[in-house]
């Protein structure tokens, strides 16, 4: 997993958002992009972050709040499409390292989730397998770009 001490400033995810980093995005615009997560708890799980760097909940602009809502829907949806099945979604901000959150700026987790999955998903969030991140992220590109 990538770290800050990797990162050329100070923040992997500003790192993506500036194209210094590689990432699989699925959706970007003015405000926000989303991409896959490289240790995924489920396929598909995506990542949906503000391009200005903010930490945590509490310094991202509210303005923001609509885009990145509007974005993990649109991501949400492409994950019920055909190509994933998904039959309902998981979205998570971790705000705070007492909340678990590892990554410092602000990002929306959308994660996958089929009925009865319970035992699968537990093991993901134990194994988090990247698997062909390529081939994910090219299938929920596809669906996104159907919505549009
Ligand atoms: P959190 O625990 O909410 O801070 O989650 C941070 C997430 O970022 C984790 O699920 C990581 O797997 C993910 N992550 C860390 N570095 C990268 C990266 N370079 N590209 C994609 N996802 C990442
Ligand atoms: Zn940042």
């Amino acid at each position: 997993m990538s770290t800050a001490g990797d990162s050329p400033t100070g923040c992997v995810f500003c790192d993506i958002v500036s194209e210094t980093s590689p990432a699989h995005v699925v959706y970007s615009d003015d405000d926000v992009i989303a991409f896959l997560d490289i240790s995924p708890v489920a396929r598909g799980h995506t990542l949906v972050i503000p391009r200005r760097h903010s930490a945590g909940l509490d310094d991202v602009d509210p303005a923001l709040g609509a885009p990145l809502l509007a974005a993990a829907q649109r991501v949400a949806k492409a994950l019920k499409g055909s190509a994933f099945r998904a039959h309902g979604v998981n979205v998570a901000l971790n705000d705070g390292r007492a909340a678990m959150q590892t990554v410092f700026h602000t990002h929306i987790h959308v994660i996958p989730r089929r009925h009865g999955d319970k035992v699968s998903f537990a093991k993901g969030l134990l194994t988090r397998r990247s698997g062909d991140l390529a081939a994910i992220g090219t299938e929920l590109r596809a669906e996104i770009a159907a919505q549009r």
